[in-house]
Formats: structure tokens, C-alpha cells, sequence
């Protein structure tokens, strides 16, 4: 078995309490590895090595250039390691390895895409009225980041915020989920490896209330950006807020993924299957509730499916699995206690439903995938995050009744509209309230455009250019001759 150190200042150390957390292996159901149970001591000595960093001549000293070149040799040495973190990543949350090593690449991908902008942050001459007098605006970094992670994609939602962090001059406190911690402190290694100095990326693990709260309302945390659920975030929030914290929260969804009746069919059905299924639904971005015009819900519904049926679920080590077990076992008693919520609620549930065992599904963590048709949009499964492989069908007869069904929620991180129609789509793309719309799509992402959400999906963005600026803050500066 495995045993992670804490990382604080590059250096490998057990924490403070001497006590650890069982990493347990979602299919086999098998303690894999341990990693450490931080505390508020672990907190404070992490935050202090990475404030020490953030004033040493040793990153202070380093010019934008410099640090992209340091990331560049970080994303360089992700694509060594990808087979393996991959790996680790899988052994941890029960992705689909065909889906994590997609997730490698992606975060190499981003750390390049930020070592390039890290010397390209400029700021702007400003004309003044009167001769003699010049204004000029810098972009500096904050100080200390603090980056909390969830456990559905540990290594990529961690990177969204390392690689523009890092690329603006920050240095990092990371506290991945308790459930997940492992790739983060194989991350921390490689983060070592590739030459940043002491204290600029440290890592620990543990309970949320142990270590995440005293990290968050630590005094010497400039920034923290957050990836979550609504209870954690509200915390983080809250604790942020004390001390004037910069935030970054990226939370849940309940995207609604509108099907007209002009659309290319058998795409929007592939589409729905991406939107729901893909790691077991257990994706911020899931197109959980699937809107379909009257004209086209009962072929559509029937030929849903009739391919969800055809899926292969089970073992995610193995390449040909589609659909894989829930990540841990109390998010997998919730999953299963909103099918129950749904069916008391007078869904109609025309697909799966209930939990899968049996030979070749391992400790038995799994949801079947589920659909429940005749759903009101004021139903719980309609409005509350299941954040599993449960589908909640919606009928609709007008555009205009579609969009107030799909803004109808506290939620608005992402939405899809399938027409032939531009002007529909487009008259769509505009009064969907979300931070992400796919038209004839769902689920496509880069690390070259936003990602964030309306409403209470979350406050900021992570990807593409403007990511950076979330990690900067701006100088006037006055001269006068
Ligand atoms: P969670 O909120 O339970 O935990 C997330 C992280 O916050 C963990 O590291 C946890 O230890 C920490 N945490 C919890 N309480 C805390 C506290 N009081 N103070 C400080 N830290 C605390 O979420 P989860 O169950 O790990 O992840 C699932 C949630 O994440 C879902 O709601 C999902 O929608 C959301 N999510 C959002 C995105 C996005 O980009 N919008 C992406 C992935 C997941």
C-alpha cells in the first residue's frame, strides 16, 4: 500500500497529528493507499511556506519568462507520467481509464497553454490630461492561493487553477479532496521535479472542517479558488469573506440540454448519453435534465434507450467500459436516495433505477443508468444536483416554454440547444442563463475558453485568457515630471 507525505516547502513531511485517511479503490472497494489527515497546524505551516516563497528573491527573482519555462517543463513532465497519474487517478475515483487519459492530456495541455501567456500579462498606458503626467497600469500577482479540489476530476480541476496561478506569480497551497488525494501529491512531486522553487506549490490532505476550514480563514491567504459543492463552497465563502479573500467558485449544475424537434435526432440521442453518462454523471457540467419538444419526447425517448441499453458497464480499468461505478460509498447512498426522492415524486422512472451487483461489478458501487420520464421541472429531481448516471426527461411544446424550463433553477453553469434552425439557436444561446452553451454539442471544453457559472453555479471563470486575471490584481502607477 502506498503511504503519501504532506509536501510543504519541497519537502516530504508526515502531518502533524500522525494520523491518515484510507484512499479506497471505488470498484474493488480495496485500500489502495493513505494519505495524510491534515490539521490546523499542517494549515498554518503550509500557508506560511508558501507566503515565505511568495517574498523570496528565489520566485520574486524569476522573471514571467522564467516562469513559463518552469511550467513548460511541469506540462512536459505531466505527458511522462500521464500512463501512471492516469493510473492513480483511476484507481481513485473510478473514471474510466479511456476518460482519465483523455484528462492527462487536457492537463498538459492547459500548463502549456499558460506557460505561454505567462510573459504576455500587460499593462496598458493610460493618456492623462495634462503634459508632464503618465499612468501606467501593472498586473501583479495576489500572494497565496489556496486551490480546494473535489473528487470527480482531482488532477484537471487542481491544473485550472496551478497552471494561471502559478503563470501570474502566485505560489499555492493545494488541498485536494479527502476522498481523492493521491494524483495531487504526485502533481506536488512533479512540481518539484521541474525546478520550482521551495514553498511555491505545497500540498495536504484531509476533512474539510480539519484542514479546509483553517486554510480558508487563514490570514495569510490572498485567493482562494474553490471546485465543490454548495455546502463547502458556502463555507469557503464565508471564511473568505472575513478577511476581504479574493474567490474563485466553481459549484454545481442542473444543465438543461434542449432538444427541438428539428434537430439531427441521432446526434441529440449521442449527445443526451455524453451529457448524462459520461463518468457516471458525476460531472458539475451533466446535462441532467433533457428537455424534449412533445412532438419527437416518445421516438426520442424510446431510441434513448434502447442505446443506453446497449452500454457496458463495469470494470473502469478495462478500455472497453463505458459506464463505471460511483466514486465513493456515501456519494453513492445519495445517488440512490434521490431515485427513491424521483420515484416518490411520481417520475416515471422507464430506465434502471436501482443499484447494480453481482459478478464483474466488484464491490457493487453502482448506479444503473437511469431515466425518468413525466418529470415537472418544480419536482427535487428537476431542481437538486444527483451528480450521478440519473436522467430526469422534461416534455415541452414552444421555445419560449423550453427557455423558462431551463432558467427555471438556482443553477446556470452550462446548457445545450440541438435545432437546425441558426436564428432558434441563436435567440437560444442568448436567453439561456448559464456560463457555458453548446449548440448541436454537449460537453466540449479547452483550456482556450471560459468555464463558470450563472447564478449559484459559481462566481469567476477558469480557462482561456481571462483565468489569468483572476490570479492578478492592478497597479496604477503615477508619474509626474
Ligand atoms: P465538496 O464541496 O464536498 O468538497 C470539495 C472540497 O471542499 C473538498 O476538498 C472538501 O474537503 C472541501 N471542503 C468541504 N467542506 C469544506 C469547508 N467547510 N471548508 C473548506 N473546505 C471544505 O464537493 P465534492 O463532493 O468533493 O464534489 C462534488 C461537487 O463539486 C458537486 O456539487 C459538483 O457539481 C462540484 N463540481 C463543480 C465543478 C465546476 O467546475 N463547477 C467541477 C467539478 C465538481
Amino acid at each position: 500500500m502506498n503511504t503519501y507525505q504532506q509536501l510543504i516547502g519541497n519537502e516530504w513531511c508526515d502531518p502533524a497529528s500522525d494520523a491518515w485517511i484510507d484512499q479506497v479503490e471505488p470498484f474493488s472497494g480495496e485500500v489502495w493507499a493513505r494519505v495524510p489527515r491534515s490539521n490546523a497546524e499542517d494549515a498554518d505551516r503550509a500557508v506560511r511556506a508558501a507566503h515565505k516563497a511568495f517574498n523570496s528573491t528565489a520566485w520574486t527573482s524569476l522573471s514571467a519568462t522564467d516562469r513559463g519555462a518552469l511550467l513548460r517543463k511541469l506540462a512536459s513532465l505531466i505527458e511522462r507520467d500521464a500512463e501512471k497519474l492516469g493510473h492513480i487517478e483511476q484507481r481513485s475515483n473510478g473514471k474510466l481509464i479511456v476518460e482519465v487519459a483523455g484528462q492527462m492530456r487536457h492537463a498538459a495541455q492547459w500548463v502549456y497553454y499558460y506557460a505561454g501567456l505567462a510573459d504576455k500579462v500587460m499593462g496598458n498606458v493610460i493618456p492623462m490630461p495634462k503634459p508632464g503626467v503618465f499612468n501606467f497600469t501593472r498586473h501583479e500577482p495576489l500572494g497565496v492561493v489556496l486551490a480546494i479540489t473535489p473528487w470527480n476530476s482531482p488532477i484537471a480541476l487542481t491544473i485550472w487553477k496551478l497552471a494561471p496561478a502559478l503563470a501570474a506569480g502566485n505560489t499555492m497551497v493545494l488541498k485536494p479532496s479527502e476522498f481523492t488525494s493521491a494524483s495531487t501529491y504526485e502533481l506536488g512531486r512533479l512540481c518539484v521535479e521541474a525546478g520550482f522553487p521551495p514553498g511555491v506549490v505545497n500540498v495536504v490532505s484531509g476533512y474539510g472542517a480539519e484542514v479546509g476550514e483553517p486554510l480558508s480563514s487563514h490570514p495569510l491567504v490572498a485567493k482562494i479558488a474553490f471546485t465543490g459543492g454548495e455546502i463547502g463552497g458556502k463555507h469557503v465563502n464565508i471564511a473568505a469573506a472575513k478577511d476581504f479573500k479574493h474567490v474563485t467558485m466553481e459549484l454545481g449544475g442542473k444543465s438543461a440540454n434542449i432538444v427541438f424537434d428539428d434537430a439531427d435526432i441521432d446526434q441529440a440521442v449521442k449527445g443526451a448519453i455524453a451529457g448524462i453518462f459520461s463518468a457516471a454523471g458525476q460531472t458539475c457540467m451533466a446535462g441532467s435534465r433533457l428537455l424534449l419538444q412533445d412532438t419527437i419526447h416518445d421516438a426520442f425517448v424510446d431510441k434513448l434507450v434502447a442505446e443506453v441499453k446497449k452500454a457496458r458497464i463495469g470494470d473502469p480499468s478495462d478500455p472497453d467500459t463505458q459506464i463505471g461505478p460511483i466514486s465513493n460509498r456515501p456519494h453513492f447512498e445519495k445517488v440512490l436516495s434521490y431515485i427513491d426522492i424521483a420515484k416518490n415524486e411520481g417520475a416515471n422512472c422507464v430506465l434502471g433505477g436501482h443499484a447494480i451487483t453481482g459478478p464483474g461489478y466488484g464491490q457493487g458501487q453502482f448506479v444503473a443508468p437511469t431515466i425518468f420520464t413525466g418529470v415537472n421541472n418544480s419536482m427535487r429531481i428537476a431542481q437538486e444536483e444527483v451528480f450521478g448516471p440519473v436522467l430526469s426527461v422534461i416534455r415541452f411544446k414552444t421555445m419560449e416554454e423550453a427557455l423558462e424550463i431551463a432558467n427555471d433553477t438556482n443553477y446556470g453553469l452550462a446548457g445545450a440547444v440541438w435545432t437546425r434552425d441558426l436564428h432558434r439557436a441563436l435567440y437560444c444561446v442568448e436567453r439561456i442563463r448559464a456560463g457555458t452553451v453548446w449548440v448541436n454539442n454537449y460537453r466540449a471544453t479547452s483550456f482556450a475558453t471560459p468555464f463558470g457559472g450563472y447564478k449559484r453555479s459559481g462566481i469567476g471563470r477558469e480557462g482561456g485568457a481571462e483565468a489569468i486575471k483572476e490570479y492578478l490584481q492592478t497597479k496604477s502607477v503615477w508619474i509626474t515630471t
